[in-house]
């Protein structure tokens, strides 16, 4: 039977500070999602990971809407109880950034989750032939996004949180493991996702005495539009087994695998986790590279 008083044969009884296990991980939270247009991305698969998981609102946002309204449909059919707001713009764009917070703000009196997901790859090229132009968009496009979220999410998160005078919130950055560890890839790529880890870092300090938290996620290698030709191309030649050889599970992951660890990050579950950069990567960037 359930233990009564403090105690059980003795023994203090464990001290659960988390979240009722029986509820919704991230009931009645408010979300935004940057990034969330691609079919196969990462951030439409957070959305449903939220969605599914009790969030009140989920903001799904991209600069390219071409898919915004089906997704929007299509999370509303699953879980009609979440209110699902769809947003075209620049996620490097301050006042665009700004504003969607706001109106997030407005409308429930709170704000939760911002996960800034947007990114963009490449160039893949030598670094002598990466002009200052491919350079500077790449970090504008992966860095500048995400320090506008941190930015205007913690601002917002201090001024309307329930839990005032310790607000709280999750803030969650999309690096990479590319930002970890690098390899031939790209150079501007890797510089921008490092920027995001250290970005994760320093906010979590300039926001200690509250219980903001920021963290980055780093993926490794995921089946995503971004990647997408990567694996056609593996498998219009048969070697598609040779994709993810490097981590030790040995395949790419695919985006849910990542959404669940965003999930994770933005609930409650997640208290005590801040100013880390997660690796989500099959293993890859806790290996060095090994000639047998
Ligand atoms: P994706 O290309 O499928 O999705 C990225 C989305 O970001 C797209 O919908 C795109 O339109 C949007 N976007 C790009 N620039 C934007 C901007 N300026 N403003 C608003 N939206 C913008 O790729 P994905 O893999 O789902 O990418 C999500 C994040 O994951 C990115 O930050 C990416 O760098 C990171 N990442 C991906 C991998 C991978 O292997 N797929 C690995 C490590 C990190």
């Amino acid at each position: 039977g359930k233990p009564a008083g403090d105690t059980f044969e003795g023994l203090p009884l464990i001290r659960t500070v988390g979240p009722d296990a029986s509820q919704p991980r991230v009931k009645d939270k408010v979300v935004i999602i940057t990034g969330a247009n691609s079919p196969l991305g990462i951030g439409r698969a957070s959305a449903h990971q939220f969605a599914s998981h009790g969030a009140k609102a989920v903001y799904i946002c991209d600069f390219d809407a071409s898919h915004l309204e089906t997704h929007k449909r299509e999370i509303t059919a699953l879980y009609p109880s979440v209110d699902v707001h769809t947003r075209q713009f620049d996620a490097a764009d301050e006042s665009a950034v700004k504003a969607v917070v706001d109106e997030a703000v407005a409308k429930y009196g709170r704000l939760d989750v911002f996960f800034a997901n947007a990114g963009i790859v490449g160039p893949h090229k030598v670094l002598s032939d990466v002009t200052d132009e491919e350079f500077m968009n790449v970090l504008r496009v992966n860095t500048l996004s995400t320090f506008l979220a941190t930015k205007h999410a913690s601002a917002a998160m201090l001024k309307t949180s329930p839990s005032k005078p310790n607000a709280s919130g999750s803030i969650i950055l999309t690096a990479s493991v590319a930002g970890l560890r690098s390899n031939a890839g790209s150079t501007p790529y890797s510089a921008s996702k490092a920027a995001v880890v250290s970005l994760a870092q320093t906010a979590a300090f300039q926001l200690a005495g509250t219980n903001i938290r920021v963290n980055a996620l780093c993926p490794g290698l995921i089946e995503t539009g971004m990647t997408a030709v990567v694996f056609e191309a593996a498998r219009a030649r048969g070697t598609e087994k040779k994709i993810g050889q490097l981590n030790p599970l040995k395949r790419g992951g695919v985006a849910d695998e990542i959404a669940r660890v965003a999930l994770f990050l933005g609930s409650d579950d997640s208290s005590y986790v801040n100013g880390q950069a997660w690796a989500v990567d099959g293993g890859l960037s806790a290996g060095h590279p090994y000639v047998q």
